[in-house]
């Protein structure tokens, strides 16, 4: 049976209308842990960038 979106998704306290289904305090939680999953995500991928152009240099890596 489907759940019911009148609570919040997260809490599952408080009452929510919209379409996130999240309450005011926990959509400033989701979003707060997006935007350092976003840049986590960006470190990552300049991890990955640097370890390209390391081995770029060293004549291995792709060269495109
Ligand atoms: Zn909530």
């Amino acid at each position: 049976m489907p759940e019911s979106h009148d609570t919040c998704v997260r809490c599952r306290e408080a009452e929510v209308s919209g379409p996130l289904s999240l309450c005011a305090d926990c959509s400033v939680e989701t979003k707060d842990e997006c935007s350092s999953g976003l840049i986590r995500l960006g470190q990552y991928l300049a991890a990955w960038a640097a370890f390209d152009e390391w081995l770029r240099r060293r004549g291995r890596g792709q060269t495109v």
